[in-house]
């Protein structure tokens, strides 16, 4: 019990209940246990004013559960902002599942946990993301139509990282064309940091474009597979943050703009898929603005794989997906200029389209 660890004071500084900067007016948290299959999962659904909240499940090794918590509720809220500026009618959601992938997932681990997404009767359709693959999703389809991303022999759309990365690589190039005059990725040197399902696709996009790309990673075997497969070099210094680059793309988790890292950072673009990668926006979006740096936002770039699984929500095809995915070079490159003009940062500005969306909708709604 928390109280039993915690003095009033600190319950009120640290609990991460109702007023704390991650807890930003969700609608609802469901916490979600079974015994049996050792499940524990927290769902998150931040808003469903565009539609119903959509976001993938995460399974990863959290060191308590406080973080886990925090997690889905940053993530969740990353949704919300994600559909809305993509034009999606979707609210934002999201899930984690404690614990080890390798060591944790069975398929009566994700089958409970489908059931409890069943119980939201469909507030939240739920998806893959890290610590997840395409036939976890298909388990969860046994139990509850509120999943997508299924794989494609089941009616599915698939696996979304691949169009996550033709989307981040999108919003890389106008983040370079606002840079430096012209989006040509050739010649740039890329930092990877995280070569999983989106991170190898966005080396292998930049890589034919004849880019530089140094990729980095915790897991060995992936970095010697996937930069024999692309002729990529590894990073093999000890401080990735350091190294002097033209772009660096957080592919692996996020939060990696932080206090500790924002000093040391060279590159005058940082654009990749990672989610949150602000620690705090408010914070280190102004001082990544102020150091010159060009920060393509997150959920703007990233939503490749939304607008995937959106499409087998909408039932529309391939072309649908792919030019809708192609505009995020144009949102990006507006966004960019707007920011630039009205002298905010640029996570600020597409936070504001986002929300001016949800508003109207929200007033329609009210009639
Ligand atoms: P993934 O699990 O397939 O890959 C993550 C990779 O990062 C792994 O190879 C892992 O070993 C590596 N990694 C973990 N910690 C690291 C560290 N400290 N330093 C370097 N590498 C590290 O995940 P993914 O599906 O490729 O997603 C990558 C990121 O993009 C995540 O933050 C995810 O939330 C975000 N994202 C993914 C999608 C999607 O369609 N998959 C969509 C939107 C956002």
């Amino acid at each position: 019990m928390i109280t039993e660890v915690l003095t009033a004071n600190q319950l009120k500084k640290e609990a991460p209940v109702f007023g704390q900067l991650s807890f930003n007016d969700h609608e609802q948290v469901v916490f979600c246990q079974d015994k049996d299959t050792g499940l524990k999962a927290i769902i998150g659904v931040h808003n469903t004013i565009l539609g119903p909240a959509l976001g993938g499940t995460r399974m990863y090794d959290y060191k308590t559960e406080w973080d886990a918590l925090n997690d889905v509720l940053r993530l969740s809220r990353g949704m919300t902002y994600k559909a809305a500026i993509t034009g999606l009618n979707l609210g934002g959601g999201k899930a984690v599942i404690i614990g080890d992938p390798k060591k944790m997932k069975t398929p009566e681990l994700m089958t409970r946990f489908g059931k409890f997404v069943h119980t939201l009767g469909g507030k939240y359709y739920t998806a893959e993301d890290v610590g997840m693959e395409t036939s976890d999703m298909d388990t969860v389809r046994e139990v509850t139509p509120y999943v997508t991303g299924i794989s494609e022999s089941k009616g599915g759309a698939g696996n979304p990282s691949p169009v996550t990365a033709y989307g981040v690589y999108m919003g890389m190039k106008a983040a370079t064309k606002f840079a430096y005059g012209n989006d040509a990725l050739q010649g740039k040197k890329i930092l990877v940091q995280g070569i999983g399902h989106v991170g190898e696709e966005l080396v292998r996009l930049a890589a034919e474009e004849g880019a530089n790309v140094i990729i980095s990673d915790i897991n060995e075997e992936r970095l010697s597979e996937v930069s024999t497969k692309y002729g990529v070099e590894i990073y093999r210094g000890n401080d990735l943050y350091a190294e002097e680059a033209d772009i660096y793309a957080p592919c692996a988790l996020g939060a990696t703009v932080n206090d500790d890292t924002i000093d040391k950072l060279k590159v005058k673009v940082i654009a990749g898929a990672a989610n949150n990668q602000l620690a705090n926006e408010q914070i280190h979006g102004p001082l990544l603005q102020k150091k010159g740096i060009v920060y393509a936002p997150d959920f703007l770039i990233n939503a490749g794989g939304i607008i995937n699984v959106y499409a087998e929500i909408e039932g529309y095809g391939r072309d649908q997906i792919i030019t809708k995915t192609e505009n995020i070079y144009d949102t990006t490159l507006d966004i960019l200029n707007k920011a630039k003009a009205t002298n905010i940062t640029a996570n600020a500005s597409a936070m504001s389209i986002a929300e001016d969306r949800i508003a109207t909708r929200k007033k329609e709604l009210l009639g």
